[in-house]
């Protein structure tokens, strides 16, 4: 890695250029489908916390920022966060005590310390109130965001290589499909469409979202949306036949929606 690269040492330095997070080594996923996962930045270092929230904007997830403890305290009172990047040192508080806050109260969000102190105290203690990652600044973007999807992956998936909804089951690393416990063949893209929308459930697809995730970052979108649609046409017929619990829903301009039936 660069110099260039080292993003929040020296003075806060945001390069232009960006490291890509490394792929998955259980599968290969795209940074699409982690579209609207949302995420709170606890961050007192407003620099930080507005260069953090721009690049994880970037990466398509939604971004909610707190400044100190009572703010985040109110945020994760009211909403739930996918993935809560914590610092330890704020202002009116310790990050330890909203991380046990937000354990107590049984809500199942990811936790990322993010903290300026290096003692192995404080990331044993982190980690002992269920805190998922510990990630010493400074730190690289790209590794930031590499700990995000390997933490919301494994939220994801729960540990296991079978995505289940319903009467479905989506064999990850087989690429197989399961209805009622009976293989329904897939080709190739219509298994990376229907991965994309169990894996966003009930959330809004956009064609776009899925064009980008399904088809690569480089296609020409706008010809590529009567491909999607003769894709989900098929893979409804197919679904629909199968028995299976699920609707694409067609969200009028905008895109899709997966529900379970
Ligand atoms: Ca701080």
């Amino acid at each position: 890695m660069g110099f260039r690269r080292l993003l929040f040492g020296r003075g806060g330095y945001w390069g232009a250029e960006r490291t890509p997070a490394p792929r998955s080594h259980i599968f290969p996923i795209s940074r699409a489908i982690f579209t609207a996962m949302k995420i709170l930045i606890v961050e007192d270092e407003k620099e930080l916390r507005k260069t953090l929230a721009h690049s994880l904007q970037k990466e398509q997830f939604v971004v909610e920022t707190a400044d100190d403890y009572a703010g985040a305290s109110d945020k994760i009172a009211v909403y739930d966060y996918d993935c809560i990047l914590l610092d330890i040192m704020l202002p009116d508080g310790s990050g330890l005590a909203l991380l046990k806050e937000l354990k107590d109260s049984g809500k199942s969000g990811n936790v990322i310390i993010i903290s300026a102190k290096n003692s192995l105290d404080d990331k044993l203690s982190g980690l002992d109130l269920g805190a998922d990652d510990y990630l010493t600044k400074p730190f690289h973007i790209a590794e930031l965001n590499a700990r995000i999807k390997a933490v919301l992956r494994r939220k994801i998936l729960d540990g296991k290589s079978t995505l289940t909804v319903g009467n479905l089951s989506l064999l990850i690393n087989e690429r197989k499909l399961r209805v009622n416990e009976k293989e329904v063949p897939l080709n190739r893209k219509e298994f990376d469409v229907l991965n994309y929308f169990l894996f966003n459930k009930d959330r809004l697809v956009t064609k776009t979202a899925l064009a980008e995730h399904v088809w690569g970052d480089n296609i020409d979108q706008s010809s590529n949306f009567d491909f999607i649609y003769y894709q989900i046409k098929n893979l409804r017929k197919k679904l629909e036949s199968a028995g299976a619990d699920v609707e694409i829903e067609a969200v009028y301009g905008v895109g899709y929606r997966l529900k379970e039936t």
